[in-house]
């Protein structure tokens, strides 16, 4: 018998990787805390209604790629297939609306969906997502959309393209839907299966099919922007200043939609060309009845979420593996040596300094060759003389340079020590 492997879809963030995972986060966390936005956390299972009724049961995600079981109390669960109906779940229940105002929140971690597995593509991936609950004004929308692009620029992405869009209000795009029909059920043989499934059910979201002979048909669809209100239009107008007087590049795109009835005004996307079929890093927009459709008040929201997959697919084509190295490795040899070692790691690891301690126990020659290997810039040696005379040999190893120190002298010194390891990183690259 084999050994047990992951489940399709799903795999390990090892810790050759995990250092670009964390390095996302650090730089998320410090943008979005800078806008005063602050980290939510809710189970990463629900009810299964909450989905149903918070992304929609017309959607692929609700009709094809939930993961949905009994628990053993017989109750229906799913695993959260995103983050924005739990947000909104919490903000209700927690009577987070009460603070009044606007709440301004995001989140991160794993998403379930059961989905065909392909690079950038998985059934448990991971997401950061915000959301911005209690206003409606066009501000908050490209305050949303800023801080994504922030975040996208800080990592040092290039070459990304954000698409916009507005798909109006209810009564919008009641208007839309009808147009969209009547311009479709001509060719409604030729349309893809999924898209004639659509065509009553949704017929917006035929306008993001993939399949060619469906986005032939598209090309000369009805375009939503000439179906908005003057105030739907002028919210559109304002989002597309603001952008501009940030100097945030954006293109029109009239086929990105979202299908559902408590979508509103602005939807966006952000692409990177270098992601293969897999391209959007980042959706988002503007949803202002999903928190009157979960059971609360009327509350106008904005949100998006990003794939940290095909992030950090797209990191790791500009930038190396953050550094895990340590500043020191300690080798020692006998008992007291070695006890000696352990307190001294101690001390420099509460001095701020990063230390790995061999732990061994072999030949001095092959604990130096793991200090190599580790990358560290320096070695401290204790054996048995050292020991007996509470002295430590400190190695640079990039120079072989080497000096005694006495180990209480090596902590008071500590400052010292860290300007020397700082000249030392330099010079080795
Ligand atoms: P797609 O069209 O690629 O299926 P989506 O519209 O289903 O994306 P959203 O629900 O808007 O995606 O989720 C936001 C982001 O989360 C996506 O832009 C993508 O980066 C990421 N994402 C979504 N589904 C997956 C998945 N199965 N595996 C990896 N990342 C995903
Ligand atoms: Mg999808």
């Amino acid at each position: 018998m084999g050994t047990i492997q992951t489940p399709p879809g799903t795999r390990d963030i090892l810790p050759g990787e995990i250092g670009y995972w964390q390095y996302v986060e650090t730089i998320t966390t410090e943008i979005l805390s800078r806008a005063m936005y602050q980290e939510i956390r809710a189970p990463i299972f629900e009810q299964t209604s909450l989905f149903e009724r918070g992304i929609g049961e017309a959607t692929d995600v609700v009709g094809k790629e939930m993961y949905t079981f009994k628990d053993r109390g017989d109750r229906s669960l799913t695993l959260r297939p995103e983050g924005t109906a739990g947000v909104v779940r919490a903000f209700l229940q927690n009577n987070l609306y009460a603070m009044g105002g606007v709440q301004r929140l995001w989140y991160k971690g794993p998403m379930f969906r059961y989905e065909r597995p392909q690079a950038g593509r998985q059934r448990q991936f991971h997401q950061i997502g915000l959301e911005l609950l209690g206003s409606g004004d066009p501000r908050a929308d490209v305050e949303a959309i800023a801080l994504a692009t922030d975040i996208l620029k800080t990592l040092g992405l290039q070459s990304l393209k954000l698409d916009i869009n507005s798909v109006g209000d209810r009564s919008d795009r009641q208007r839309y839907r009808e147009a969209l029909v009547n311009y479709f059920l001509p060719y409604k043989d030729e349309l893809d299966f999924d898209s004639q499934d659509r065509l009553e059910r949704n017929p917006l979201r035929i306008l993001d099919s993939k399949h060619p002979r469906t986005k032939e048909i598209n090309q000369n669809a009805p375009n939503i922007v000439e179906y908005l209100t003057d105030k739907s239009r002028q919210h559109f107008d304002q989002v597309q200043q603001l952008l501009t007087d940030l100097n945030i590049d954006y293109q029109l795109n009239p086929c990105l939609v979202r299908g559902l009835d408590y979508y509103t005004h602005t939807a966006f996307e952000i692409q990177s060309e270098d992601l293969g079929a897999q391209a959007t890093v980042c959706g988002g927009g503007r949803y202002d009845g999903l928190v009157a459709e979960l059971g609360g008040p009327d509350t106008p929201a904005v949100g998006w979420a990003i794939g940290l997959e095909r992030l950090i697919i797209l990191l790791k084509q500009i930038k190396d593996a953050p550094n895990t190295s340590p500043d020191f490795y300690i080798v020692s040899r006998g008992e007291k040596a070695e006890g000696q070692a352990l307190i001294l790691a101690q001390k420099l690891r509460y001095a701020g300094l990063t230390v790995e301690l061999d732990l061994s126990g072999s030949a001095f020659g092959k604990q130096f060759k793991r200090a190599d290997r580790s990358g560290a810039i320096a070695c401290l040696v204790l054996g048995e003389t050292e020991a007996q005379t509470q002295t430590v040999q400190l190695k640079w190893l990039a120079s072989q340079e080497q000096k005694t120190f006495n180990q209480g002298e090596l902590i008071t010194q500590i400052e010292e020590l860290k300007e020397q390891l700082t000249r030392h990183k330099q010079t080795s690259g």
